[in-house]
């Protein structure tokens, strides 16, 4: 899964700028999927769902046709997009506002910094230079690294790769620390593995499912979790 972050001081546009560019990746026929850092809480009032929460709701759950879950403190976003890349198997993730993210960046006013690819007037956009923005995000764009620093890539460590890489001076990679057959996390902070590792666990583990009499071909992921400490 790639990401791309759109960032901006208020009201330059982030939002049309994502809207945008998810249109264009849909029709595209990728899978994507937003995030979006706002500063106000999420208005949920004259919901059952604001009620749960007024009463004093940590985390509130509401199901049916879509599915939310709202906590009652911020998620690093490292945390959320491990849990989508594990569980929604999307091509993009385009975030909103995460201005400090170390992601491939469009920027629309005078905020940049290594990680922009190009600062955008939304005011211009017209249909070829959306093409040409999306076209950007599909070779500039990257995934989540870990700081492994293994210099597999070609560069001395991930910050290298990440930058030479919005630049459009490095070609797509197979990172050797991202999540391809298991991640681990823990006490909440994803542990980088690389390949070998990753391999170790997934067999180990499966192997202990196919024991219990699973049908192992029919397996397509696997959740465990070990908590060290009754609580
Ligand atoms: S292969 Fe991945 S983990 Fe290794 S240095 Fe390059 S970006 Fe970092």
């Amino acid at each position: 899964m790639k990401i791309l972050g759109v960032m901006g001081t208020k009201d330059t546009g982030k939002t049309t700028l994502v809207t945008k560019i998810v249109e264009k990746l849909v029709q595209k026929q990728y899978k994507v999927g937003t995030a979006k850092y706002s500063h106000v809480t999420f208005d949920l009032a004259d919901r059952d769902t604001g009620r749960h929460r007024q009463a004093g709701a940590q985390i509130v759950i509401g199901t049916g046709k879509e599915t939310f879950i709202l906590f009652d403190h911020p998620r690093e976003l490292e945390k959320i997009i491990s849990t989508i890349e594990f569980n929604d198997g999307l091509d993009y993730l385009i975030l909103e506002g995460f201005k400090s993210s170390k992601f491939a960046k469009f920027s629309v006013s005078d905020l940049k910094d290594e990680y922009t690819i190009q600062q955008v007037d939304v005011k211009t956009l017209d249909k070829d230079k959306i093409d040409e923005l999306v076209k950007l995000v599909e070779e500039r764009s990257y995934g989540l690294l870990q700081d492994l620093n293994c210099g597999k890539c070609g560069f001395d460590s991930c910050y290298e790769f990440a930058t030479a890489k919005v630049q459009g001076q490095a070609p797509d990679i197979d990172c050797k620390s991202q999540f391809k057959q298991a991640l681990l996390q823990v006490n909440g902070q994803r542990i980088p593995l690389n390949p070998f590792v990753q391999n170790i666990i997934s067999k180990t583990v499966t192997g202990m499912i196919d024991s219990l009499d699973k049908d192992s071909d029919s397996i397509e992921s696997i959740e465990l979790m070990v908590r060290h400490k009754e609580k």
